[in-house]
């Protein structure tokens, strides 16, 4: 198996957030009624004549400049013909030879260090209705709120060798475009989706092998597991001395295989001309200077700042300038309570744990920073416990609100009076006679073991540097 090696290349679609269409003034936002964001131009009424969205060019603009391309003086819309249901002018506005950005590259990092992901380029173009099937009586109705959503296409080289670079390209890219907000990168709402071109050949072969194509991924998972899948399944088929067929093929997240969409779209001729309803695209030197000096600081500046400012490890800085809304969380949070550190902690530890296991975006988390340092100040100031401000988080998460208004209705202010504080201790002492001769043997885990044991007593809620103190004196009387 080890003497095959898989090519993967990806076309990356992604919504961009404008607030309105690319061709009309339709809002853009997701999940209104079916059909209530359309007008005459966006549902193809023949007679109605599309106008370019200024703010989507400048977006592109942006992604493109951030992924390090070459931005395009003279540009132009083309129609790509094909009929589908979904498409009602029954083309879809894109760009065919000149695209508005080519050549970039974006960074991953790899076991063998950096390398760049070449890009091919990064076009504009509308995004098509959606079908809903089987909802009523077995037919398909057609949603045409989401035709005219501006997309920007992103097409890699075939650089990437294995899914784990896939993942790492993908989340570099993601993490990119919502520094420099030009699409909320939404996966499950569609707004960043992939289509995963992988072919495979004999490692030493320069030439490439036919590939095979999945459309529309919009599942870090699935993408890693259907790559693996289809490398494994093509390199089987010439083993067993047969073809690749140029396809395109649709991954069966619950089969766990990739299956063969029977209607080759691969022979399609879309015969491309350019739009004669719109006029070419051009930029002056000086609009895309003034495009890239408003570009924010990106993932990879932000990570360096981490190291030196905050002095945050190398890992650390990962985590958290690989989103910016958690970098953003970090920083305004740490402003306020003034203690990176520990806010640095709750991020890369609770927070990403939660996040974790209940597959949330950093952009999901429904408090803000400010109920973030207030929980760091309530555990600086001794209020809480740090076990208590576990749960406080969980809380946080559960139903947002103030802290010290979870703790208060919840009980679970810390016990820091010196009168209750002992009666745990003697009562901790009295029942543990032996941890108080290990204690004088100059054990001191016999010390920790006592604090635990009142921790426990006190569902966590005595203050544990007062045990502490307090255990020392009573057993050195
Ligand atoms: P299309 O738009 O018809 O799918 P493109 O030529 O634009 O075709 O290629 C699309 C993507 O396929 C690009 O990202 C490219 O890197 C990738 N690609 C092309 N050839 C191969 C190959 N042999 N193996 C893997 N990826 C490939
Ligand atoms: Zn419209
Ligand atoms: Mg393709």
């Amino acid at each position: 198996m080890n003497e095959y090696e898989t090519v993967i290349g990806l076309e990356v679609h992604a919504e961009l957030s404008t607030k309105t269409k690319i061709f009309c003034s339709c809002p853009t936002s997701f999940g209104a009624e079916p059909n209530t964001h359309t007008c005459p131009i966006c549902m193809a009424m023949p007679g109605t004549l599309p106008v370019l969205n200024e703010k989507v060019v400048e977006y592109a603009v942006k992604a493109g400049l951030a992924t390090n391309c070459e931005i395009s003086r003279n540009s132009k819309n083309d129609r790509k013909n094909y009929f589908y249901p979904d498409l009602p002018k029954s083309y879809q506005i894109s760009q065919f030879d000149k695209p508005l950005c080519e050549h970039g590259y974006v960074e991953i990092d790899t076991e063998d260090g950096k390398k760049q992901i070449r890009l091919l380029r990064i076009h504009i173009e509308e995004d098509a209705g959606k079908l809903n099937h089987d909802e009523f009586g077995g037919g398909s109705l057609v949603d045409l709120n989401r035709a005219g959503v501006p997309l920007i296409e992103i097409v890699s080289e075939p650089d990437l060798r294995s899914s784990q670079e896939v993942e790492q390209y993908l989340r570099k890219l993601k993490s990119i475009l919502e520094y420099i907000e030009v699409s909320d990168c939404k996966m499950q709402e569609g707004s960043l989706r992939t289509d995963v071109n992988v072919s495979v050949r004999k490692r030493g072969e320069t030439k490439l092998g036919t590939r095979t194509e999945m459309k529309n991924m919009n599942s870090f998972r699935s993408i890693v597991r259907a790559i693996e899948y289809e490398a494994n399944r093509q390199i089987d088929v010439l083993e067993d001395g047969g073809k690749i067929e140029q396809e395109t093929l649709r991954w069966d997240e619950v089969s766990g295989k990739t299956f063969s969409m029977r209607d080759k779209e691969d022979a399609q001729d879309y015969r491309y001309f350019p739009d004669p309803d719109l006029v070419a695209i051009k930029l002056s030197d000086e609009y895309i200077e003034n495009v890239k000096k408003e570009l924010p600081e990106l993932p990879e500046t932000r990570k360096k700042r981490y190291l030196e400012e905050y002095h945050l490890t190398e890992k650390d800085a990962n985590i958290i300038s690989s989103s910016k809304y958690l970098a953003d969380l970090f920083e305004k949070a740490s402003e306020i309570c003034n203690n990176p550190k520990v806010v640095n902690n709750w991020i890369i530890s609770d927070i990403s744990r939660i996040l974790n296991e209940t597959e949330m975006e950093p952009i999901e988390i429904p408090f803000d920073y400010k109920q973030l340092a207030k929980l760091v100040i309530l555990i600086d100031k001794g209020t809480i416990s740090s076990s208590i401000a576990k749960k406080v988080l969980v809380e946080m998460f559960e139903n947002p609100r103030d802290p010290e208004e979870i703790i208060k209705e919840k009980g679970w202010i810390q016990i820091s009076d010196e009168g209750a504080i002992k009666e745990v201790v003697l009562k901790i002492l009295s029942e543990n006679p032996q941890s108080i001769s290990d204690y004088k043997a100059g054990k001191d885990r016999a010390l920790g073991f006592l604090v635990g044991q009142a921790m426990k007593q006190t569902k966590g809620q005595a203050n544990p540097q007062m045990l502490n103190k307090m255990f020392i004196e009573e057993m050195n009387k």
